[in-house]
C-alpha cells in the first residue's frame, strides 16, 4: 500500500513539473555562501518572490554533474543578514517553487568537544532548538496573500535530517579523503552573539556536538514542504574557547571558513551528484506530508 501511495506521489510530482516546467528550474538546492557557486562556468541569476516575502537574495542556477542546482546565499551575497533576520520561510518556499526537492545546507559551527577542532566536517543526525524568536512553521493559520489559510499541522520530526542525503554527504567527504564525523547533535542558538562560557559548558555537558545559528528553522521548514534536508557543518572554532582561550570571534569564524571553502566545495558537489533523482526519492522526508491536509497549495 505504501508503495502504491509513493508511486502516486511521484506521478503527481512529474505532472507538476510538466505543467510548470517553462521557467528556470532546479532539482537540488544549496543554501550557503557565494563561495560555492562563484567558480561555476554558467550561472543564471533569478529573483523569486514568495507569499512570505523575499528570500535572502537572488537564486543562482547552475549545473553540477548533470544535475540542476539552485544556490541561495543564506546571509545575502553581501552577508548583510544576521541569523535571526534571515527569511527562512521565503528561502525554502522559493527553492521549492523552482522544483527543488532536496536541499544541502552547509554552515559554519563551533565545536563542543576538543576533538572537533577547526576543520572538522560533521554531518549531524540530530538537532536541538535553542532559538527564541523565529517564524518556524508554514502552518500557523495565517492567511496567505491568495486567501488560502494553512491548517494547523503537526509533523513528525524525530529524525530531522534526510537519511539518504546524509549518506551522500558522508560518502562525498570520504571520497575526497576528508573523514567526516558521521552523526552528532547540532544545537542552534539565537545569536547573533556567541555563547557564554557557561552556556558552552552546558551545551557540551548535554552531549551535544556542535553549535550554530542557522540550522533551525531551516531543517524543519524544509520538512514542512516535503523537502529532503541535509546539514553539513564545518567547525571553525572551539566554542567559547573551550576552557582557556579568549572565546570565539567573528573574524576567526570567517577566516577558518574561507580557508576551508576550497576543500568543502568539491565535497558538496560530489554530495549533489550522489543524491537520488527527484522522482526516485523514497525517504521519510518525501512522504512527510502524505495524508495531511495542509489547507494550502505548495509551489
Ligand atoms: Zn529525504
Amino acid at each position: 500500500m505504501a508503495e502504491i501511495l509513493d508511486e502516486r506521489e511521484h506521478e503527481h510530482e512529474r505532472a507538476d513539473e510538466h505543467v510548470r516546467g517553462t521557467g528556470p528550474r532546479a532539482e537540488i538546492g544549496v543554501i550557503g555562501g557565494s563561495g560555492f557557486y562563484s567558480f561555476l562556468d554558467d550561472v543564471t541569476e533569478i529573483t523569486v518572490d514568495t507569499p512570505y516575502g523575499e528570500p535572502s537574495d537572488s537564486l543562482f542556477l547552475g549545473e553540477i554533474a548533470g544535475r540542476s542546482v539552485a544556490f541561495l546565499p543564506r546571509h545575502g551575497r553581501k552577508h548583510h543578514l544576521p541569523p535571526h533576520r534571515i527569511n527562512y520561510r521565503a528561502n525554502l518556499w522559493a527553492l521549492r517553487s523552482l522544483g527543488v526537492r532536496q536541499v544541502l545546507g552547509p554552515c559554519a559551527v563551533g565545536g563542543l568537544r576538543e576533538e572537533y577542532g577547526p576543520g572538522t566536517l560533521l554531518v549531524p543526525d540530530q538537532l536541538v532548538d535553542r532559538t527564541k524568536a523565529r517564524a518556524q512553521t508554514f502552518y500557523d493559520g495565517e492567511a496567505l496573500p491568495d486567501g488560502s489559510v494553512p491548517n494547523v499541522v503537526h509533523l513528525t520530526f524525530a529524525d530531522p535530517y534526510c537519511p539518504v542525503g546524509r549518506k551522500a554527504a558522508v560518502a562525498a567527504a570520504r571520497g575526497r579523503d576528508w573523514e567526516p564525523v558521521d552523526g552528532g547533535t547540532l544545537v542552534v542558538i539565537e545569536g547573533p552573539r556567541f555563547s557564554t562560557r557557561a552556556e558552552s559548558r552546558w551545551h557540551a555537558g548535554q552531549g551535544w556536538s556542535v553549535v550554530g545559528m542557522t540550522g533551525h528553522p531551516e531543517a524543519v521548514l524544509a520538512r514542512e514542504l516535503g523537502l529532503c534536508y541535509t546539514s553539513m557543518t564545518l567547525v571553525t572554532d572551539l566554542d567559547a574557547g573551550a576552557e582557556t582561550g579568549e572565546g570565539v570571534s567573528h573574524e576567526e569564524v570567517l577566516r577558518v571558513f574561507a580557508a576551508n571553502i576550497g576543500r568543502l566545495r568539491p565535497v558538496l558537489f560530489d554530495a549533489v551528484a550522489g543524491l537520488p533523482e527527484t522522482g526516485a526519492r523514497n525517504c521519510l522526508c518525501s512522504t512527510a506530508l502524505n495524508g495531511l491536509d495542509t489547507g494550502i497549495t505548495l509551489p
